[in-house]
């Protein structure tokens, strides 16, 4: 099985259970698989399918997942296909044929596939030895996202008793659970339940106040991940898009009032890289399969801990570490309250209530958030630093706030409940800056009431007044700060208030991350992931299906220097390494010929190298000017031992960067040259496939390509193309 695993999937071991399971698969056993996102569920049926003699079919309802699967087993070598909604009917007779010619070892279908008799009779002529239900829990009406057509899986069962059926899902509480051994009739079935701990991702709970600003902090971070912010409404969404794309950031919104083909579109842009943040309402993740999500951002207060943990677990499938942070503020706490007040029905009233009530107390603790969660997921959790939540990160402790909170309250009045926290901050610290001067504000009792607090420590304290209901923000973009009914009563009443702050005598940034990351080469990762784009644009499949991060870190680590060496890095395959091995240790023997780097031998220093050098452009600029001088792309591909969709990379990154090369002897004939024109300006399409499709068979990639790249260049010369 191993030996198996790295052929096709290259990893060298199992992840937590997965080798229990398939072991039970293999000895035809019903299985209940229960793993969280990024558990590694796929592999479970995937692996076995490998080894049984006939058909794994595989029940998905989420087609935009179908594609992604299929082309990622296709990557690693193993024949799969799918059967939904989106093939045209000679596309799906073509799948049909090649299931019952036994060419394929998985075939995705979609649920509502399994009610026509058509296609009942279909299934007949196959022989099936394994069935996967995937997301299995949409076959209960408990679960949050029941889908009828689960209720005809039962069929299976009836259809093939003697194939084994494994049933797979991220979400399942009790009643769910039973429901899906119940509904699918699976037999004496083997329950396997991992934990739910998700040990990459980093929780943190933030006062929501400068909270663009804030964000925008987050997003520089992660500049080179992909990230999602969920928002509470629509138009949030929108406005926050905006808003990011005003500043620089590659971000589009997202929510279920949106087109459909806009909708597809901006989820297809996601998974390719083209957008880097996606401003969303909760209607988008399902399935987003994406690995390498690095930040979740819960701008609103989300409604729910289940909603929350699906949201996060958004973040990181690929196991690498990823941010999780939620903005906090007493006034969206009241603005759920007023929502909930809305709904008439009694019992979902209070249902809504206690739910919020836990989203509370999970943005008020002051004990590990892990610990929360997996306590709220049913799990025992062991009471110690988890390290990877603000709690854990960054100790807290109480202390008697009564009068610095009069004096931050005080100021606020005393201003007019017209300021921002900055201002606050500078009367009350005493700076006699102009705009302070500007208003007189600098003769006020409280200028410089607070001269001995630190600024930071002043702006945390108004943050917590705000997240603790004293204080209320009002606005979004210069958002002002009014004292609350409760600040009022607070003052006047000379209440005693506690807070919490961080624990001074803790390091500020004892960061788990830091921990965790490898010593990779960081410069070596970039050109490599360059390169992984390149390919991935060139066969139109987003990056992560080519190599994972985890990958291309690894290759960064080791510096591989042949197939041998490059043959070990955990997710290359047999297929990958036929395919991808030769440009990437071009670009690694490149990188190390102009550091004058050996292979590493241990810990590769992380000190970034002094040159930088351009592998890629390079090899580009190479393969630019064998064309010139007049040689198709199969003879550049042979002169330089590399593969034609290479070649055609390369060209295409060379013109789309603004270079001219004459294309004269690479052009199909001028008919066809004209029709392959008139279908893209027709379509209003950069992209291949679609007019392909439309044209059919008699005209190649290449033609297509190179009419493609002839046309850029006119454009970018100032021609008009039309
Ligand atoms: P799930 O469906 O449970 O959310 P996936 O099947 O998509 O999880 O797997 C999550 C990630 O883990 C994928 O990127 C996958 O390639 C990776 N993975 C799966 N099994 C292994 C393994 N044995 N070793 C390393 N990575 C693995
Ligand atoms: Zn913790």
């Amino acid at each position: 099985m191993l030996e198996q695993l790295k052929t096709y999937f290259g990893f060298d071991r199992f992840l937590p259970l997965q080798e229990e399971i398939i072991a039970k698969v293999l000895a035809g056993r019903d299985t209940l698989v229960l793993m969280p996102t990024g558990g590694g569920k796929s592999l479970c049926y995937q692996l076995p399918a490998l080894r049984f003699k006939g058909l794994t079919l595989v029940v998905s309802p989420l087609i935009a997942l179908m594609k992604d699967q299929v082309d990622g087993l296709r990557a690693n070598g193993i024949p799969a296909g799918l059967l939904n909604s989106t093939l045209s009917s000679k596309e799906a007779s073509l799948v049909q044929d090649q299931a019952r010619q036994g060419k394929l070892k998985i075939l995705y279908v979609a649920p509502e596939r399994l009610a026509l008799s058509g296609f009942q009779r279909f299934l007949q002529s196959l022989e099936v030895s394994l069935i996967a239900i995937d997301e299995a829990h949409c076959i209960s009406e408990w679960g949050h996202d029941f889908r009828p057509d689960y209720r005809n899986l039962k069929s299976l069962r009836r259809d093939f008793p003697g194939a084994p059926v494994i049933a797979l899902t991220a979400t399942a509480t009790e009643p769910v659970r039973e429901d899906i051994v119940n509904q699918l009739g699976l037999d004496k079935p083997e329950i396997f339940i991992s934990s739910f701990n998700r040990p990459n991702l980093t929780y943190t709970i933030q006062p929501k106040t400068e909270t663009l600003g804030a964000l925008l902090h987050l997003l520089e971070k992660h500049k080179d991940g992909s990230a999602i912010v969920y928002r509470f409404s629509r138009k949030a969404t929108e406005e926050t898009a905006l808003e990011l794309s005003e500043r620089g950031f590659s971000a589009l919104p997202y929510h279920a009032g949106l087109e459909r083909d806009l909708r597809r579109e901006t989820q297809e842009k996601f998974i390719r890289d083209q957008v880097q943040i996606v401003v969303a309402t909760i209607a988008f993740g399902m399935g987003i399969d994406k690995p390498d999500v690095r930040l979740v951002v819960h701008y609103d207060l989300p409604k729910t801990v289940e909603g929350y943990y699906q949201e996060t677990g958004r973040a990181g499938r690929d196991g690498l570490p990823s941010d999780c942070v939620l903005f906090y503020s007493y006034g969206d706490r009241s603005k759920q309250e007023y929502f909930i007040s809305q709904i008439e029905d009694d019992d979902e009233r209070d249902k809504a209530h206690t739910k919020l009530e836990q989203i509370l107390a999970f943005c008020d603790l002051q004990t590990c958030r892990r610990a929360y969660l997996m306590e709220y997921l049913g799990e025992s959790w062991p009471k110690t630093d988890c390290g990877g939540c603000d709690i854990c990160l960054l100790p807290r402790e109480e202390f008697d706030a009564t009068e610095i909170a009069q004096k931050v309250l005080s100021t606020a009045i005393r201003t007019g409940e017209r300021f921002g926290v900055n201002y606050l901050v500078d009367v009350l610290r005493g700076a006699a800056n102009k705009a302070v001067r500007n208003r007189g504000h600098h003769e006020l009792p409280v200028f410089g009431i607070s001269r001995d607090v630190d600024s930071d420590e002043l702006k945390e304290m108004v943050r917590s007044l705000v997240t603790n209901g004293l204080l209320v923000q009002q606005g979004t973009s210069f958002p002002t700060l009014a004292v609350s009914a409760q600040g009022r009563r607070f003052l006047n009443g000379r209440e005693q208030l506690t807070l919490t702050r961080p624990k001074h005598a803790a390091p500020v940034h004892q960061a788990a991350t830091s921990e965790r990351e490898t010593a990779y080469d960081t410069r070596l990762f970039d050109e490599l992931a360059a390169l992984r784009l390149e390919i991935a644009s060139d066969r139109e499949v987003p990056a992560y299906q080519i190599f994972g991060n985890k990958t291309l870190q690894q290759m960064a680590f080791h510096m591989p220097r042949n197939e041998v060496e490059f043959s070990k890095i955990s997710g290359v395959g047999y297929a990958k390494l036929r395919d991808f091995s030769e440009p990437f240790l071009k670009v690694i023997t490149e990188y190390m010929e102009a550091n004058g780097q050996s292979a590493a031998v241990g810990p590769v220093p992380v000190t970034a190298p002094k040159k930088r050098v351009r592998g890629i452009s390079m090899s580009i600029r190479e393969t630019k000017d064998l064309v010139a001088q007049g040689l198709s792309f199969e003879e550049v591909a042979e002169r330089r031992g590399i593969s034609e969709t290479t070649i055609r990379s390369h060209l295409e990154r060379f013109i789309q960067e603004g270079g001219q090369v004459d294309l004269g002897h690479l052009m199909p004939p001028e008919e066809k040259r004209v029709k392959i024109e008139a279908a893209f300006k027709e379509m209003g399409e950069a992209r291949l496939t679609p007019v392909r499709d439309a044209l059919g068979d008699d005209y190649t990639w290449d033609e297509l390509a190179v009419v493609r790249m002839e046309m850029r260049q006119r454009e970018s010369q100032g021609e008009p193309v039309a």
